[in-house]
């Protein structure tokens, strides 16, 4: 019989964690109530960051923090070519201009000085993403974001339990945004959420996540007023009463999810633990392989492991990625490709006139890339198996 296929990366869900969601399905609250409030505060407690807010995905997330610190049409933001679409498109919904800066050619992440470069008078955002799980240079990029007054958002979807300089990721930049999606470090099926020290942003991405409305009593009349009839002129509003103060959207998370998450964190070390050890195995066995680049690890910062991704010396193979990445396909072991450099998807092209060769880094990168299953869930026995396998097919 032929063995299970073993996925890039899988959801690890216990019977108290369906215990969790069958207790929120018999509670009050089935979408926001309280239990998205007591996961927020739990994330936020865990990451020393003092506000959380929990939305709908971690795109919602980003999308919140670009329109928090003001992105409109016209603004540029700069992100990096590799990553998840979402790190872009949250800047093409407010009517930006996406710009990309090339990646380091060891950690894959954002290259300060090619940050630096990229960077216009109409820059109003960096978005920097952890790659794989590895917070980037944050004090280069802070210290060229300061210089300039431009704020910086750490997708941070890769990175939940990661440190830089002994700082959690999640607390590293104005904003950073999390994801909660199934394969992402703790799996509520779909959620993000945003994470800022900053009163204001933060007020302004809860009002955001619903509808740009409010019922705050310190909030209301401050955009200008509003109702004519007997809701205005009393001491205290009326019960029903609530304005909506600017156009935001639906973003809200349940307490279902909540629930889920709530249930997730509390294993977030016992998840991480096992990432690094399985990271570990693979970089001895991989680190002296003829065909293989391990990930890089700066000294100074450590890994949440979201992806193990080997870099292929093609080089010095008989094959071509993609037929490594098909025969081990074929042997049940499920790597994928993180990621197409998203200056070159047909949208960015078309928007903005990218073309091959725009980030010849970046390029690089990806056309050697393979990302190896990883995920807690893995026996020692699946780690083996893939070990064996991707050491017998790719040459
Ligand atoms: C997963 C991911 C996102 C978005 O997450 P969703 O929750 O799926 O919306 C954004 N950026 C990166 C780098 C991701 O990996």
């Amino acid at each position: 019989m032929a063995d299970q296929p073993i996925p890039y990366a899988r959801q690890s869900i216990d019977d108290d964690d369906v215990a969790a969601v069958a207790q929120a399905l018999r509670g009050d609250w089935l979408t926001q109530g309280p239990t998205v409030a007591a996961f927020e505060t739990a994330v936020a407690a865990r990451l020393g960051v003092k506000h959380a807010v929990a939305v709908a995905t971690g795109t919602a997330a980003l999308h919140c923090a670009c329109e928090a610190v003001g992105i409109g049409p016209g603004d540029e933001i700069v992100t990096t070519p590799i990553t998840f679409a979402a790190s872009g498109n949250a800047g093409l919904y407010l009517g930006a201009t996406v710009r990309f800066a090339d990646i380091r050619p060891d950690t894959y992440c954002l290259d300060p000085a090619k940050l630096a470069a990229a960077i216009t008078p109409k820059t109003k955002a960096i978005v920097t993403v952890d790659f794989t799980g590895q917070p980037c240079d944050m004090d280069e990029i802070n210290r060229i974001a300061d210089a300039r007054g431009i704020p910086v958002i750490v997708d941070a979807a890769h990175s939940l339990g990661a440190t830089y300089k002994g700082r959690a990721a999640g607390s590293l930049g104005r904003i950073s945004a999390l994801s909660f999606h199934a394969v992402k470090h703790i799996a509520l099926g779909e959620g993000g959420m945003t994470l800022t020290d900053d009163d204001g942003l933060a007020a302004r991405m809860r009002l955001f996540r619903t509808h740009g409305i409010t019922r705050d009593a310190a909030r209301l009349g401050s955009a200008g007023v509003v109702e004519p009839a007997d809701a205005v002129g009393a001491a205290e509003p009326p019960a029903w009463y609530y304005e909506m103060q600017e156009l935001g959207f639906n973003y809200r998370i349940t307490d279902i999810q909540s629930a889920l998450g709530l249930s997730q964190i509390k294993k977030l070390d016992r998840f991480l633990a096992r990432r690094r050890a399985i990271a570990a195995h693979y970089d001895e066995a991989f680190g002296n392989s003829p065909h293989i680049v391990v990930p890089h690890q700066e000294t100074d910062r450590t890994n949440a492991w979201h992806l193990y991704v080997l870099k292929l010396r093609l080089h010095a193979m008989k094959k071509s990625r993609r037929q490594a990445f098909d025969e081990l396909r074929a042997q049940g072991i499920e790597v994928n490709v993180h990621y197409i450099p998203l200056h070159l998807q047909p949208y960015y092209r078309q928007a903005f006139g990218y073309k091959r060769g725009d980030f010849p880094v970046a390029e690089a990168f990806y056309a050697g890339a393979l990302t190896i299953p990883l995920f807690p869930g893995m026996s020692d026995a699946d780690v083996e198996r893939v070990i064996a396998t991707v050491q017998k097919t790719v040459r």
